[in-house]
């Protein structure tokens, strides 16, 4: 095979062929790409010079990390520059920068407190680093249902409740948000701990609200096919100053990073290593100052090609808690029924337009059919009894509600490079095969 240009998505597609079979669905999604195609949100297609500046301004002092050195780093400080970007542009009192969107989800539950044996309440569509991180705390994953925000239905929370539940996670898929006020006031009436995944929804917002600024705690990832992008990033955003000096010390082997000389710092507590470097932070800083334009881009990108989706009567789409707030990145919509989705599936393979298009239900990343080795409990060193046990009962465990939806579901990444022509072009010809599988049924 021949790449033109090699993608994380290349990475990932090798990862696939690498792993189980019946994915046929799923292979066709990926493809190696060819220039200009995409998946996933794309801050990494309006790359330019103004990062290579930012990089540069790093490279010319050589000091690659964060902390110290602060005589030759010349007054260069990318990452606490992009932390107080992230402040000013998504409006809370705190911002972390991590080495990546997982860490930062790790980060925030341990400063948070969540730990051996807690309880996580979390939806069954995702992407996998949501309960990598839980477990990665000693914590319990409880996978529930989603609704047809694609997100956490309430009414799923609520039932999953125990005296053990310490958190409930929300993970703002595909660029739009969960039914914040409902989580909300769940949360306050059970005291639960509200932590807003938000590593897909870079720029969404509720009620006027950024999304990833509401709960306790909340992260953005800036991994490579993300809204924005440091490469590999992420962060912890707070309004609470104890979850943000916790998150800052527990980011760096537990520093208080309170001495003018570090190696002379404290440690109030254990930490850990997930520092970002200047060079990652220096992209970020680039990218950040870029997001309304990719916001207005997007917007109008997905509106446009939503109109020829309008027109099909069959066809219904995501219901959006605060229309206004939705980021765009994706249009996800919905078919009658799964059969003819998978048909839908099956023609737009046949015709060699699948790329860019997301069938979740078999996916492998993304949804619980398909995450084997957590519902085998696959860990490389023993997982405690408790999580263990949580993690195999899951193999009895049936989400027909969410099936139901994601059945019937696909999503449609929206490119930031596409021309008017290659909208109207994309949305004929969806809309042409979406006529012909429904006319055929
Ligand atoms: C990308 C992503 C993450 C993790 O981010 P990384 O930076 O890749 O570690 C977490 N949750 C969701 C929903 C994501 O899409």
């Amino acid at each position: 095979m021949n790449a033109v240009f090699v993608s994380p998505s290349a990475i990932i597609l090798t990862f696939v062929l690498a792993s189980k079979a019946d994915s046929k669905y799923y292979f066709s999604t990926f493809g190696l790409l060819k220039k200009n195609q995409i998946n996933h949100m794309p801050g990494f297609e309006l790359f330019g010079a103004e990062e290579r500046k930012e990089v540069n301004d790093v490279l010319e002092t050589g000091i690659l990390m964060r902390y110290g050195f602060d005589g030759p780093r010349k007054g260069i400080w990318k990452a606490l520059e992009l932390e107080k970007a992230i402040t000013e542009v998504f409006g809370c009192n705190y911002a972390h920068l991590t080495s990546s969107g997982t860490a930062a989800l790790t980060t925030a539950m341990s400063a948070l407190g969540i730990g051996a044996g807690d309880e996580v309440i979390m939806p069954c569509f995702t992407f996998v680093a949501s309960f990598e991180a839980v477990l990665s705390v000693g914590a319990v994953p409880i996978l529930v249902d989603i609704d047809d925000t694609l997100t956490l239905d309430p009414a799923a929370v609520k039932a999953a409740i125990t005296p053990r539940t310490k958190c409930v996670m929300p993970v703002h898929m595909c660029g739009s948000m969960a039914d914040l006020d409902a989580l909300k006031a769940i949360c306050s009436e059970h005291q639960l701990i509200l932590l807003e995944d938000a590593c897909q929804s870079i720029g969404g917002s509720y009620k006027g609200k950024s999304l990833g600024t509401i709960g306790d705690a909340g992260t953005f990832s800036f991994d490579f096919v993300k809204t924005i992008t440091c490469a590999e990033g992420g962060v912890v955003m707070t309004n609470n100053k104890d979850i943000f000096v916790k998150s800052d010390g527990y980011t760096d082997h537990g520093h208080d990073h309170l001495g003018v000389d570090r190696g002379a710092d404290l440690h109030p507590f254990i930490g850990y290593n997930f520092r970002i470097s200047e060079l990652h932070a220096a992209v970020g800083l680039a990218q950040i100052r870029k997001l309304d334009n990719f916001l207005a881009i997007q917007r109008r990108n997905n509106k446009a090609l939503r109109t020829y989706l309008e027109a099909i009567p069959e066809v219904s789409f995501r219901k959006v808690p605060d229309e206004s707030g939705d980021s765009c990145s994706f249009l996800s919509w919905f078919l009658p029924t799964e059969e003819l989705t998978k048909a839908l599936v099956a023609e737009l393979k046949e015709q060699g337009i699948l790329a860019g298009h997301f069938y979740w239900f078999v996916n492998n990343w993304h949804y619980i059919s398909k995450w084997d080795h957590l519902k085998n409990a696959v860990t490389l060193n023993p997982a405690s009894a408790i999580q263990k046990e949580h993690l195999l009962a899951l193999q009895q465990t049936q989400f027909p509600a969410s099936d139901a939806i994601m059945g019937r579901c696909i999503s449609t990444a929206i490119s930031l490079l596409w021309t008017d022509e290659q909208i109207k072009d994309k949305g004929e010809k969806l809309a042409a095969a979406i006529r012909k599988v429904i006319g055929k049924s």
